[in-house]
């Protein structure tokens, strides 16, 4: 079946129903675990700057609550859909269970082009959209984050807009602050950070020496960016660089904070940098590099451009970067995938230390946030490639199962209602 045409919630229950298969699920519980909990659509009017009404859609999908309460971003965008929502806030129910911190999954969104709102603009919807999910926002059920065009400055109007019906300051209700509103030291980097242990990790796994390792990375974000300065610090050439304006190379490697810098002054795009060689998207995929990683959109990697891919490591910075036919593809040509919920768990991760430090009032350092990362990335690695190996499937299929079993074991003890 050509897999890349299905939608991201269809990957989501096709990647589920392929590990339960291993797992000794009730019918009853695999039903519940295919669907969401809870769902929220809302359309709301935001006046915009020239006086007029404009009404926007957003969602709040809860996956599960059954280790803990529901957690995951929020993005902006105009393809966010329903469907989408369901597979996102799903894969964060997984990705909690993997690296074991007691959440469960939920994924929020409006469907908007931020880059075409104003400043205020962007407030009102902000303000609006997080009034409407106030219903199930709160720091013991359901913690927001930034994710796809969502920043600190927007969790932070979300923070106050539920402390203000609230009527006291609630910081634990989201994650991802700025650090003057108690968000947490690390937390920016702390997707890249995961993503860059993953790599590292999957290159000692695959006898790769990071020392000159070369790597192309897709998406220069919240995500790409922080994943490509960092390794590039761990000695690794980042010969490739990809965003939505251009891709760039350099066979000897880039300066990534350099490209950073002419990023940010070049209204965060990379196209035109000009120490390093413009080339085609299609080259991009194709590159002989040890490691690729996606770290942009969904289904970026389909059926389509697999058999280009010529990485032997492949690490899912993004959610849902790879279609199920095209991981087939991959793993028939014996590149080794670092699935979205293990490779990008570091981000949710962090938002757990700064979700317990808001409950606490009690700040940690940046090398202790730093530290107690590190720690669960790696154990979280070796307990997903043990399985894999025990199992003799692939690294997906493993985390799956891991986490499936988690929120299953959960689910039985806490046993049905009424
Ligand atoms: N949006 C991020 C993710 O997809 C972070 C979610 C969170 O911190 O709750 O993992």
């Amino acid at each position: 079946m050509n897999t890349s045409e299905l939608t991201a919630y269809e990957i989501a229950v096709a990647q589920f129903d392929k590990a339960a298969a291993y797992l000794d699920l009730k019918p009853g519980q695999c039903e519940m675990l295919r669907r969401p909990k809870c769902e929220l659509a809302v359309n709301f009017p935001i006046r915009m700057d020239d006086g007029s009404e404009q009404v926007f859609t957003g969602y709040r999908v809860q996956h599960s609550t059954a280790r803990g309460p529901a957690k995951g971003g929020i993005r902006y965008h105009p393809s966010v859909t329903l469907d989408e929502m369901r597979a996102m806030a799903m894969w964060m129910t997984w990705k909690c269970a993997v690296v074991n911190i007691p959440f469960g999954g939920a994924k929020g969104g409006v469907i908007c082009d931020p880059t075409t709102l104003s400043r205020r603009e962007l407030e009102s919807l902000t303000r609006r959209y997080a009034s409407e999910i106030s219903l199930l926002m709160s720091p013991e059920g359901d913690i927001p984050a930034p994710d796809v065009n969502t920043d600190g400055q927007i969790m932070a109007w979300i923070m106050d807009t539920y402390s203000t019906r609230r009527g006291y300051y609630t910081p634990a209700v989201i994650t991802g602050k700025p650090i003057e509103l108690g968000g947490s030291l690390g937390r920016a980097e702390a997707t890249g950070r995961g993503v860059m242990l993953s790599t590292l990790e999957a290159m000692k796994y695959r006898g790769i020496d990071p020392e000159g390792a070369t790597l192309a990375v897709q998406g220069f974000g919240k995500v790409g960016a922080p994943t490509a300065y960092l390794l590039q610090d761990k000695g690794c050439r980042i010969v490739a660089i990809t965003d939505i304006s251009g891709s760039i190379y350099h066979p000897k490697g880039l300066d990534v904070r350099d490209v950073l810098r002419y990023a940010r002054e070049h209204g965060n795009l990379i196209a035109g940098y000009p120490l390093a060689d413009s080339i085609e998207a299609d080259e991009f995929l194709g590159l002989d590099v040890d490691v690729l990683a996606p770290c942009a959109l969904e289904k970026a990697i389909t059926a389509k451009n697999a058999p280009r891919i010529r990485a032997k490591i492949v690490v899912e910075g993004a959610n849902g970067p790879t279609t199920p036919d095209a991981e087939d593809i991959l793993a028939d040509k014996g590149i080794f995938l670092v699935p979205d919920v293990l490779a990008n768990a570091g981000g949710v991760t962090v938002s757990y230390f700064e979700w317990v430090q808001g409950l606490q009032c009690f700040f940690w350092s940046e090398q202790e946030v730093n530290a107690r990362l590190d720690e669960i990335m790696v154990r979280s690695f070796g307990d997903v490639l043990r399985t894999a190996e025990e199992k003799k499937v692939g690294m997906r299929v493993a985390a799956y199962i891991l986490a499936i079993d988690r929120v299953a074991r959960a689910h039985a003890l806490r046993g049905t209602y009424p």
